[in-house]
Protein backbone atom coordinates (compact mmCIF):
# COMPACT_ATOMS: atom_id res chain seq x y z
CA UNK A 1 0.00 0.00 0.00
CA UNK A 2 1.18 3.56 -0.85
CA UNK A 3 1.99 5.39 2.32
CA UNK A 4 1.09 8.70 0.64
CA UNK A 5 -1.89 9.75 -1.62
CA UNK A 6 -2.76 12.90 -3.06
CA UNK A 7 -6.38 12.28 -2.85
CA UNK A 8 -7.34 9.90 -0.19
CA UNK A 9 -11.21 8.37 -0.27
CA UNK A 10 -12.80 6.51 3.12
CA UNK A 11 -15.40 4.35 1.75
CA UNK A 12 -16.41 2.95 -1.40
CA UNK A 13 -20.22 3.54 -1.72
CA UNK A 14 -21.85 5.29 -4.18
CA UNK A 15 -20.14 8.58 -2.78
CA UNK A 16 -16.56 7.75 -2.14
CA UNK A 17 -16.63 5.93 -5.90
CA UNK A 18 -18.84 8.78 -7.87
CA UNK A 19 -15.93 11.01 -6.31
CA UNK A 20 -12.83 8.82 -6.92
CA UNK A 21 -14.65 8.92 -10.61
CA UNK A 22 -14.64 12.59 -10.76
CA UNK A 23 -11.21 13.26 -9.75
CA UNK A 24 -9.40 10.95 -12.21
CA UNK A 25 -12.05 12.29 -15.01
CA UNK A 26 -10.92 16.19 -14.64
CA UNK A 27 -7.57 15.39 -13.77
CA UNK A 28 -6.62 11.61 -15.22
CA UNK A 29 -3.22 10.60 -13.00
CA UNK A 30 -4.46 12.04 -10.05
CA UNK A 31 -3.21 9.37 -7.17
CA UNK A 32 -6.47 8.54 -6.06
CA UNK A 33 -6.81 5.86 -2.83
CA UNK A 34 -10.00 4.23 -1.78
CA UNK A 35 -10.21 2.71 1.47
CA UNK A 36 -13.15 0.26 2.06
CA UNK A 37 -14.62 -1.76 4.91
CA UNK A 38 -16.40 -3.47 3.27
CA UNK A 39 -14.54 -6.16 1.30
CA UNK A 40 -16.63 -6.41 -1.77
CA UNK A 41 -15.82 -3.95 -3.95
CA UNK A 42 -18.41 -1.04 -5.03
CA UNK A 43 -22.34 -2.82 -5.42
CA UNK A 44 -25.24 -1.40 -5.68
CA UNK A 45 -26.87 -0.99 -2.45
CA UNK A 46 -30.72 0.09 -3.31
CA UNK A 47 -30.69 -3.09 -5.34
CA UNK A 48 -29.83 -5.33 -2.14
CA UNK A 49 -33.59 -6.30 -1.51
CA UNK A 50 -34.19 -7.36 -5.23
CA UNK A 51 -30.63 -9.60 -4.53
CA UNK A 52 -32.04 -10.72 -1.29
CA UNK A 53 -35.37 -11.51 -3.50
CA UNK A 54 -33.30 -13.48 -5.62
CA UNK A 55 -34.09 -11.35 -8.69
CA UNK A 56 -30.51 -10.21 -9.47
CA UNK A 57 -26.72 -12.52 -8.75
CA UNK A 58 -24.63 -10.86 -6.59
CA UNK A 59 -22.84 -10.10 -10.12
CA UNK A 60 -25.30 -7.84 -11.41
CA UNK A 61 -25.36 -5.46 -8.35
CA UNK A 62 -21.61 -5.07 -8.80
CA UNK A 63 -21.31 -2.05 -9.97
CA UNK A 64 -17.68 -2.00 -12.08
CA UNK A 65 -15.42 -4.70 -12.40
CA UNK A 66 -12.12 -4.57 -10.90
CA UNK A 67 -10.42 -3.84 -14.24
CA UNK A 68 -12.25 -0.46 -14.56
CA UNK A 69 -10.38 1.23 -11.17
CA UNK A 70 -6.81 0.07 -12.52
CA UNK A 71 -7.86 1.19 -15.87
CA UNK A 72 -9.07 4.52 -14.22
CA UNK A 73 -5.84 4.76 -11.88
CA UNK A 74 -8.03 4.84 -8.99
CA UNK A 75 -6.66 2.03 -6.25
CA UNK A 76 -9.09 0.55 -3.88
CA UNK A 77 -7.82 -0.68 -0.95
CA UNK A 78 -11.11 -3.55 0.14
CA UNK A 79 -11.55 -4.89 3.78
CA UNK A 80 -9.32 -2.16 5.04
CA UNK A 81 -11.32 0.13 7.50
CA UNK A 82 -10.27 3.57 8.49
CA UNK A 83 -9.99 3.82 12.32
CA UNK A 84 -8.30 7.17 12.89
CA UNK A 85 -8.49 10.36 11.40
CA UNK A 86 -5.54 13.16 11.87
CA UNK A 87 -6.84 16.02 10.67
CA UNK A 88 -3.54 18.21 11.95
CA UNK A 89 -0.80 15.19 10.13
CA UNK A 90 -2.84 15.04 7.46
CA UNK A 91 -3.03 11.01 7.76
CA UNK A 92 -5.03 8.59 8.70
CA UNK A 93 -4.45 5.60 10.48
CA UNK A 94 -6.20 2.10 9.63
CA UNK A 95 -7.31 -0.48 11.39
CA UNK A 96 -4.06 -2.87 11.12
CA UNK A 97 -1.81 0.23 12.13
CA UNK A 98 -0.74 1.49 8.98
CA UNK A 99 -0.83 4.57 8.26
CA UNK A 100 -2.01 6.59 4.63
CA UNK A 101 -1.03 10.27 4.46
CA UNK A 102 -3.34 12.88 2.40
CA UNK A 103 -3.17 16.04 0.45
CA UNK A 104 -7.00 16.17 0.12
CA UNK A 105 -9.55 13.84 2.36
CA UNK A 106 -12.67 12.54 1.64
CA UNK A 107 -14.77 11.01 4.57
CA UNK A 108 -17.66 8.71 2.30
CA UNK A 109 -18.35 6.58 5.41
CA UNK A 110 -22.00 6.58 4.69
CA UNK A 111 -24.14 5.77 7.45
CA UNK A 112 -24.99 2.38 9.43
CA UNK A 113 -28.81 0.87 10.51
CA UNK A 114 -29.73 1.85 13.70
CA UNK A 115 -30.90 -1.17 16.13
CA UNK A 116 -33.39 0.58 19.03
CA UNK A 117 -31.95 0.37 22.18
CA UNK A 118 -35.60 0.45 23.33
CA UNK A 119 -35.70 -2.98 21.95
CA UNK A 120 -34.31 -5.95 23.97
CA UNK A 121 -32.83 -8.99 22.81
CA UNK A 122 -31.59 -7.58 19.10
CA UNK A 123 -28.74 -9.59 19.72
CA UNK A 124 -30.82 -13.17 19.02
CA UNK A 125 -29.72 -14.79 16.80
CA UNK A 126 -32.30 -14.42 13.37
CA UNK A 127 -32.39 -10.93 13.96
CA UNK A 128 -30.75 -8.96 11.51
CA UNK A 129 -30.58 -5.33 9.70
CA UNK A 130 -30.16 -4.74 6.10
CA UNK A 131 -27.13 -2.05 4.91
CA UNK A 132 -25.11 -4.79 2.98
CA UNK A 133 -24.02 -7.73 0.95
CA UNK A 134 -23.18 -9.34 3.91
CA UNK A 135 -25.71 -8.80 5.68
CA UNK A 136 -27.96 -9.62 2.63
CA UNK A 137 -26.27 -13.07 2.22
CA UNK A 138 -26.83 -13.76 5.83
CA UNK A 139 -30.47 -12.76 5.71
CA UNK A 140 -30.50 -15.33 2.61
CA UNK A 141 -28.87 -17.80 4.15
CA UNK A 142 -31.03 -17.37 7.45
CA UNK A 143 -34.41 -17.57 5.63
CA UNK A 144 -34.11 -20.77 4.05
CA UNK A 145 -34.25 -22.49 7.38
CA UNK A 146 -37.63 -19.67 8.34
CA UNK A 147 -40.49 -20.07 7.50
CA UNK A 148 -42.40 -16.44 8.76
CA UNK A 149 -40.51 -13.14 9.32
CA UNK A 150 -41.06 -9.91 10.95
CA UNK A 151 -40.00 -6.53 10.10
CA UNK A 152 -39.80 -3.44 12.28
CA UNK A 153 -40.32 -0.30 10.41
CA UNK A 154 -42.29 0.25 7.62
CA UNK A 155 -40.34 3.12 5.83
CA UNK A 156 -39.53 2.44 2.31
CA UNK A 157 -36.43 -0.06 2.75
CA UNK A 158 -38.50 -2.14 5.11
CA UNK A 159 -41.24 -2.45 2.85
CA UNK A 160 -38.98 -3.41 -0.19
CA UNK A 161 -36.75 -5.90 2.36
CA UNK A 162 -40.76 -7.07 3.49
CA UNK A 163 -41.21 -7.86 -0.58
CA UNK A 164 -38.15 -10.03 -0.78
CA UNK A 165 -38.39 -11.62 2.29
CA UNK A 166 -42.17 -12.98 0.86
CA UNK A 167 -41.09 -13.21 -2.77
CA UNK A 168 -38.52 -15.73 -0.70
CA UNK A 169 -41.44 -17.71 0.46
CA UNK A 170 -41.79 -16.80 3.98
CA UNK A 171 -45.25 -14.89 5.73
CA UNK A 172 -44.16 -11.49 6.73
CA UNK A 173 -45.60 -8.93 9.35
CA UNK A 174 -44.43 -5.20 8.86
CA UNK A 175 -44.94 -3.68 12.03
CA UNK A 176 -44.91 0.17 12.11
CA UNK A 177 -44.25 2.96 14.85
CA UNK A 178 -46.40 5.62 13.28
CA UNK A 179 -49.94 5.27 12.81
CA UNK A 180 -49.41 4.90 8.54
CA UNK A 181 -46.65 3.32 5.94
CA UNK A 182 -44.07 5.54 4.85
CA UNK A 183 -44.41 8.34 7.47
CA UNK A 184 -41.55 10.58 5.58
CA UNK A 185 -42.93 10.07 2.14
CA UNK A 186 -46.61 9.88 2.15
CA UNK A 187 -49.57 11.98 3.85
CA UNK A 188 -52.24 10.40 5.47
CA UNK A 189 -54.96 9.78 2.44
CA UNK A 190 -51.93 8.34 0.16
CA UNK A 191 -50.54 5.82 3.18
CA UNK A 192 -54.36 4.23 3.30
CA UNK A 193 -54.26 3.44 -0.33
CA UNK A 194 -50.93 2.52 -0.12
CA UNK A 195 -51.69 0.17 2.94
CA UNK A 196 -54.12 -1.69 1.44
CA UNK A 197 -51.96 -2.39 -1.83
CA UNK A 198 -49.69 -3.57 0.11
CA UNK A 199 -51.66 -6.30 2.03
CA UNK A 200 -52.90 -7.32 -1.03
CA UNK A 201 -49.69 -8.11 -2.34
CA UNK A 202 -50.16 -10.54 0.98
CA UNK A 203 -47.77 -8.73 3.11
CA UNK A 204 -49.10 -8.38 6.74
CA UNK A 205 -49.24 -4.69 8.31
CA UNK A 206 -49.87 -3.62 11.91
CA UNK A 207 -49.20 0.53 12.55
CA UNK A 208 -49.15 2.43 15.37
CA UNK A 209 -47.01 -0.54 17.69
CA UNK A 210 -44.33 -0.07 19.86
CA UNK A 211 -41.92 -2.75 19.93
CA UNK A 212 -40.63 -4.08 23.50
CA UNK A 213 -38.43 -6.77 22.85
CA UNK A 214 -37.61 -9.66 20.58
CA UNK A 215 -39.04 -13.17 21.86
CA UNK A 216 -37.17 -16.13 21.87
CA UNK A 217 -34.84 -18.31 23.53
CA UNK A 218 -31.42 -17.54 22.11
CA UNK A 219 -33.16 -17.34 18.68
CA UNK A 220 -35.75 -14.96 17.52
CA UNK A 221 -39.36 -16.47 17.37
CA UNK A 222 -41.06 -13.15 17.29
CA UNK A 223 -41.61 -9.72 18.60
CA UNK A 224 -43.70 -8.81 21.60
CA UNK A 225 -45.39 -5.22 21.03
CA UNK A 226 -46.33 -2.83 24.46
CA UNK A 227 -50.08 -3.96 25.18
CA UNK A 228 -48.90 -7.35 25.27
CA UNK A 229 -49.77 -8.86 21.27
CA UNK A 230 -46.79 -10.69 19.90
CA UNK A 231 -45.84 -11.37 16.16
CA UNK A 232 -44.57 -14.48 15.08
CA UNK A 233 -41.41 -14.68 13.19
CA UNK A 234 -38.06 -16.34 13.60
CA UNK A 235 -36.62 -13.86 11.23
CA UNK A 236 -36.57 -10.34 12.39
CA UNK A 237 -35.61 -7.81 10.11
CA UNK A 238 -35.05 -3.89 11.82
CA UNK A 239 -35.36 -1.54 9.54
CA UNK A 240 -35.85 1.66 12.00
CA UNK A 241 -33.74 4.53 10.22
CA UNK A 242 -30.21 5.57 9.49
CA UNK A 243 -27.06 6.78 11.98
CA UNK A 244 -24.37 9.00 10.20
CA UNK A 245 -21.17 7.02 10.65
CA UNK A 246 -19.33 10.50 11.87
CA UNK A 247 -17.29 8.37 14.53
CA UNK A 248 -13.96 8.96 13.19
CA UNK A 249 -14.68 12.68 12.47
CA UNK A 250 -16.25 13.39 15.92
CA UNK A 251 -12.90 12.03 17.69
CA UNK A 252 -10.95 13.84 15.49
CA UNK A 253 -12.20 16.83 16.69
CA UNK A 254 -14.38 17.91 13.49
CA UNK A 255 -17.73 19.59 13.68
CA UNK A 256 -20.29 17.04 14.18
CA UNK A 257 -23.77 17.25 14.88
CA UNK A 258 -26.67 14.05 13.05
CA UNK A 259 -23.76 14.69 10.50
CA UNK A 260 -20.22 15.45 9.81
CA UNK A 261 -21.21 19.30 9.16
CA UNK A 262 -20.23 20.72 5.70
CA UNK A 263 -20.63 24.06 3.76
CA UNK A 264 -21.25 24.54 0.13
CA UNK A 265 -17.93 23.36 -0.82
CA UNK A 266 -18.70 20.19 0.97
CA UNK A 267 -15.70 21.39 3.26
CA UNK A 268 -16.08 19.98 7.02
CA UNK A 269 -14.62 21.80 9.71
CA UNK A 270 -10.62 20.62 9.36
CA UNK A 271 -8.64 21.77 6.69
CA UNK A 272 -8.93 19.58 3.77
CA UNK A 273 -11.55 17.36 5.05
CA UNK A 274 -14.07 16.94 2.63
CA UNK A 275 -17.49 14.96 3.64
CA UNK A 276 -20.65 13.39 1.24
CA UNK A 277 -23.03 11.34 1.56
CA UNK A 278 -24.59 9.93 3.89
CA UNK A 279 -21.92 11.32 6.32
CA UNK A 280 -22.53 14.43 5.63
CA UNK A 281 -24.75 16.90 6.67
CA UNK A 282 -25.65 19.91 5.19
CA UNK A 283 -27.45 22.71 6.21
CA UNK A 284 -29.11 20.38 8.73
CA UNK A 285 -30.08 17.74 6.66
CA UNK A 286 -28.28 14.37 6.20
CA UNK A 287 -30.19 13.20 3.06
CA UNK A 288 -29.77 9.34 3.14
CA UNK A 289 -30.68 8.98 -0.42
CA UNK A 290 -28.31 7.88 -3.29
CA UNK A 291 -29.39 11.35 -5.44
CA UNK A 292 -27.75 13.60 -2.53
CA UNK A 293 -24.77 11.22 -2.64
CA UNK A 294 -24.14 11.67 -6.02
CA UNK A 295 -24.26 15.61 -6.49
CA UNK A 296 -22.44 15.89 -3.27
CA UNK A 297 -19.58 13.17 -4.40
CA UNK A 298 -19.19 15.63 -7.92
CA UNK A 299 -19.05 19.17 -5.48
CA UNK A 300 -16.46 17.35 -3.25
CA UNK A 301 -14.41 15.88 -5.86
CA UNK A 302 -14.30 19.58 -7.72
CA UNK A 303 -13.62 21.80 -4.68
CA UNK A 304 -10.74 19.14 -3.53
CA UNK A 305 -9.22 19.84 -7.12
CA UNK A 306 -9.77 23.16 -6.45
CA UNK A 307 -11.82 23.76 -9.75
CA UNK A 308 -14.68 26.52 -9.27
CA UNK A 309 -17.24 24.28 -9.56
CA UNK A 310 -20.92 25.86 -8.46
CA UNK A 311 -21.90 25.16 -4.96
CA UNK A 312 -24.11 22.81 -3.44
CA UNK A 313 -26.98 24.41 -2.93
CA UNK A 314 -29.32 21.18 -1.43
CA UNK A 315 -30.66 18.01 -3.44
CA UNK A 316 -34.64 17.92 -3.52
CA UNK A 317 -35.64 14.58 -1.69
CA UNK A 318 -37.11 12.48 -4.05
CA UNK A 319 -37.91 8.61 -3.41
CA UNK A 320 -39.59 5.75 -5.60
CA UNK A 321 -40.66 2.66 -4.46
CA UNK A 322 -39.02 -0.06 -6.57
CA UNK A 323 -40.54 -3.21 -5.52
CA UNK A 324 -44.41 -4.86 -5.50
CA UNK A 325 -45.51 -3.58 -8.61
CA UNK A 326 -46.62 -0.08 -7.08
CA UNK A 327 -45.89 2.93 -8.79
CA UNK A 328 -45.03 5.30 -5.62
CA UNK A 329 -43.18 8.33 -5.74
CA UNK A 330 -42.56 11.35 -3.14
CA UNK A 331 -41.26 14.43 -4.08
CA UNK A 332 -40.20 17.69 -1.81
CA UNK A 333 -42.59 18.58 1.35
CA UNK A 334 -45.33 15.90 1.17
CA UNK A 335 -46.43 16.49 4.62
CA UNK A 336 -45.98 20.81 5.05
CA UNK A 337 -45.74 22.95 8.17
CA UNK A 338 -46.32 25.95 8.59
CA UNK A 339 -48.26 29.19 6.70
CA UNK A 340 -49.08 29.88 2.84
CA UNK A 341 -49.70 25.73 2.22
CA UNK A 342 -52.59 24.62 -0.14
CA UNK A 343 -52.96 21.05 -1.07
CA UNK A 344 -54.58 19.60 -4.11
CA UNK A 345 -55.59 15.70 -4.06
CA UNK A 346 -56.84 13.25 -6.75
CA UNK A 347 -57.91 10.02 -5.16
CA UNK A 348 -59.29 6.77 -7.22
CA UNK A 349 -58.99 4.25 -5.10
CA UNK A 350 -60.44 1.73 -7.91
CA UNK A 351 -57.42 2.29 -9.85
CA UNK A 352 -55.07 2.76 -7.29
CA UNK A 353 -54.25 6.04 -8.39
CA UNK A 354 -53.33 9.18 -5.67
CA UNK A 355 -51.77 12.69 -6.43
CA UNK A 356 -51.38 15.17 -3.78
CA UNK A 357 -49.72 18.55 -4.87
CA UNK A 358 -48.59 21.06 -2.05
CA UNK A 359 -48.20 24.59 -3.15
CA UNK A 360 -46.30 27.08 -0.62
CA UNK A 361 -47.21 30.70 -1.28
CA UNK A 362 -48.43 29.34 -4.97
CA UNK A 363 -45.11 27.84 -5.62
CA UNK A 364 -45.19 23.60 -6.09
CA UNK A 365 -42.64 22.32 -3.25
CA UNK A 366 -43.99 18.56 -2.88
CA UNK A 367 -45.91 15.87 -3.82
CA UNK A 368 -47.23 12.29 -4.19
CA UNK A 369 -47.84 10.36 -7.22
CA UNK A 370 -49.47 6.92 -6.72
CA UNK A 371 -50.12 5.27 -9.81
CA UNK A 372 -49.31 8.39 -11.64
CA UNK A 373 -45.85 7.37 -13.13
CA UNK A 374 -46.36 10.22 -16.47
CA UNK A 375 -46.48 12.55 -14.38
CA UNK A 376 -43.05 12.07 -12.24
CA UNK A 377 -40.53 14.14 -14.80
CA UNK A 378 -42.60 16.92 -15.19
CA UNK A 379 -43.70 17.60 -11.40
CA UNK A 380 -40.21 16.73 -10.32
CA UNK A 381 -39.02 19.37 -12.98
CA UNK A 382 -41.65 21.70 -11.64
CA UNK A 383 -40.30 21.39 -7.95
CA UNK A 384 -36.75 22.02 -9.13
CA UNK A 385 -37.56 24.88 -10.28
CA UNK A 386 -40.01 25.91 -7.67
CA UNK A 387 -42.79 26.84 -10.06
CA UNK A 388 -45.52 29.13 -9.21
CA UNK A 389 -48.68 27.50 -10.24
CA UNK A 390 -51.07 29.68 -8.08
CA UNK A 391 -52.98 30.54 -12.18
CA UNK A 392 -53.50 26.73 -12.60
CA UNK A 393 -54.16 26.29 -9.23
CA UNK A 394 -57.86 25.61 -10.18
CA UNK A 395 -56.65 22.23 -12.51
CA UNK A 396 -54.31 21.01 -10.07
CA UNK A 397 -56.59 18.85 -8.85
CA UNK A 398 -58.26 17.30 -11.98
CA UNK A 399 -57.40 13.47 -12.81
CA UNK A 400 -56.36 13.78 -15.91
CA UNK A 401 -53.98 16.68 -15.67
CA UNK A 402 -50.82 16.12 -17.59
CA UNK A 403 -48.30 18.13 -15.97
CA UNK A 404 -46.04 18.42 -19.37
CA UNK A 405 -48.80 21.61 -19.87
CA UNK A 406 -48.07 23.14 -17.08
CA UNK A 407 -43.85 22.77 -17.95
CA UNK A 408 -42.89 26.01 -20.33
CA UNK A 409 -40.04 25.75 -23.11
CA UNK A 410 -40.03 24.04 -26.27
CA UNK A 411 -39.40 20.08 -26.68
CA UNK A 412 -36.16 19.28 -27.45
CA UNK A 413 -35.75 16.55 -30.55
CA UNK A 414 -34.78 13.83 -28.97
CA UNK A 415 -36.21 13.70 -25.25
CA UNK A 416 -33.99 13.47 -22.23
CA UNK A 417 -34.89 10.96 -19.60
CA UNK A 418 -34.15 10.80 -15.91
CA UNK A 419 -33.00 7.99 -13.75
CA UNK A 420 -35.63 8.04 -10.72
CA UNK A 421 -33.03 6.42 -8.47
CA UNK A 422 -30.40 8.64 -8.41
CA UNK A 423 -31.31 11.52 -10.39
CA UNK A 424 -29.00 11.38 -13.75
CA UNK A 425 -30.26 12.93 -16.79
CA UNK A 426 -29.68 10.50 -20.16
CA UNK A 427 -28.92 13.25 -22.67
CA UNK A 428 -29.05 12.05 -26.30
CA UNK A 429 -26.86 14.95 -27.74
CA UNK A 430 -24.10 13.46 -25.18
CA UNK A 431 -24.75 9.63 -25.38
CA UNK A 432 -22.92 8.21 -22.61
CA UNK A 433 -19.29 7.33 -23.85
CA UNK A 434 -18.42 5.41 -21.47
CA UNK A 435 -21.49 2.60 -22.15
CA UNK A 436 -19.52 3.17 -25.77
CA UNK A 437 -23.21 4.74 -26.49
CA UNK A 438 -22.36 7.31 -29.15
CA UNK A 439 -23.83 11.28 -29.09
CA UNK A 440 -26.96 11.08 -30.94
CA UNK A 441 -28.31 7.61 -29.80
CA UNK A 442 -32.27 8.62 -28.82
CA UNK A 443 -32.83 6.51 -25.20
CA UNK A 444 -35.52 4.55 -26.94
CA UNK A 445 -32.28 2.85 -29.07
CA UNK A 446 -30.09 2.21 -25.89
CA UNK A 447 -29.60 -1.69 -25.38
CA UNK A 448 -31.94 -3.57 -23.06
CA UNK A 449 -28.58 -4.07 -21.26
CA UNK A 450 -27.70 -0.47 -20.74
CA UNK A 451 -27.77 0.48 -17.19
CA UNK A 452 -27.72 4.04 -15.69
CA UNK A 453 -23.84 4.72 -15.30
CA UNK A 454 -24.59 6.59 -12.38
CA UNK A 455 -26.47 4.26 -10.07
CA UNK A 456 -27.04 1.05 -12.53
CA UNK A 457 -30.67 1.70 -12.74
CA UNK A 458 -31.95 -0.34 -15.99
CA UNK A 459 -33.39 1.77 -18.51
CA UNK A 460 -37.44 0.80 -17.03
CA UNK A 461 -36.62 3.44 -13.96
CA UNK A 462 -36.11 6.17 -16.30
CA UNK A 463 -38.63 8.25 -16.97
CA UNK A 464 -38.72 11.23 -19.56
CA UNK A 465 -38.19 14.79 -19.15
CA UNK A 466 -41.01 17.20 -20.48
CA UNK A 467 -38.71 20.19 -21.23
C1 LIG B 1 -31.36 -1.74 1.15
C2 LIG B 1 -31.23 -0.29 0.79
C3 LIG B 1 -32.01 0.25 -0.25
C4 LIG B 1 -31.90 1.59 -0.57
N1 LIG B 1 -32.66 2.08 -1.60
C5 LIG B 1 -32.51 3.38 -1.96
C6 LIG B 1 -33.24 3.92 -3.06
O1 LIG B 1 -34.02 3.24 -3.69
N2 LIG B 1 -33.05 5.23 -3.37
C7 LIG B 1 -32.18 6.02 -2.69
O2 LIG B 1 -32.03 7.19 -3.03
N3 LIG B 1 -31.47 5.53 -1.65
C8 LIG B 1 -31.61 4.24 -1.27
N4 LIG B 1 -30.90 3.75 -0.20
C9 LIG B 1 -29.98 4.66 0.51
C10 LIG B 1 -28.67 4.75 -0.27
O3 LIG B 1 -28.17 3.48 -0.49
C11 LIG B 1 -27.68 5.61 0.49
O4 LIG B 1 -28.18 6.93 0.56
C12 LIG B 1 -26.32 5.61 -0.21
O5 LIG B 1 -25.80 4.31 -0.27
C13 LIG B 1 -25.34 6.53 0.52
O6 LIG B 1 -24.11 6.44 -0.10
P1 LIG B 1 -22.74 6.69 0.68
O7 LIG B 1 -21.66 6.46 -0.32
O8 LIG B 1 -22.81 7.98 1.38
O9 LIG B 1 -22.70 5.59 1.82
P2 LIG B 1 -22.69 4.01 1.77
O10 LIG B 1 -23.38 3.50 0.56
O11 LIG B 1 -23.20 3.57 3.10
O12 LIG B 1 -21.17 3.62 1.62
C14 LIG B 1 -20.23 3.92 2.62
C15 LIG B 1 -19.13 2.91 2.59
O13 LIG B 1 -18.13 3.34 3.48
C16 LIG B 1 -17.62 2.23 4.19
N5 LIG B 1 -17.01 2.65 5.45
C17 LIG B 1 -17.64 3.02 6.59
N6 LIG B 1 -16.76 3.32 7.56
C18 LIG B 1 -15.54 3.13 7.01
C19 LIG B 1 -14.22 3.26 7.51
N7 LIG B 1 -13.97 3.64 8.78
N8 LIG B 1 -13.18 2.95 6.69
C20 LIG B 1 -13.41 2.57 5.42
N9 LIG B 1 -14.65 2.44 4.89
C21 LIG B 1 -15.70 2.72 5.68
C22 LIG B 1 -18.84 1.37 4.40
O14 LIG B 1 -18.47 0.04 4.68
C23 LIG B 1 -19.56 1.53 3.07
O15 LIG B 1 -19.19 0.55 2.16
C24 LIG B 1 -31.00 2.41 0.15
C25 LIG B 1 -30.23 1.88 1.19
C26 LIG B 1 -30.32 0.54 1.51
C27 LIG B 1 -29.48 -0.03 2.61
Amino acid sequence: MRAHAQYVIVGNGVAGVNAAKTIVEAKPGAGTVVLAAEKHHYYNRWQLPAFLAGELAQHEILFYPPRWYEDHGITVHLDCAVAQLDPAGHRVVLCDGRQVSYERLLLAAGSAAVVPPTIAGTEKQGVFVLRTLDDALAIKAYAAGTKEAAVIGGGLLGLEAAHALHALGLAVTVIEFFPRLLPRQLDIAGAELFRAMVEASGIRVITGAVCQEILGEGRAAGVGLQGGEAVSGGLVLISAGIRSRSQLAQAAGLEVKRGVLVNERLQSSAPDVYAAGDVAEFSGQVYGIIPAAVEQARVAALSMLGVDSAPYTGTVPLTTLKTMGIDLTSIGEVNPEGGGVQEYRVVRREKGLYRKIVLRDGRIVGAILIGDKANVSPVTRLIKAGADLSAQADQLDEEDLDFRRLSSGDAPKLARYQCTICGYIYDPAKGDLEGSVLPGTPFEKLADSWTCPNCGASRALFVRMEE
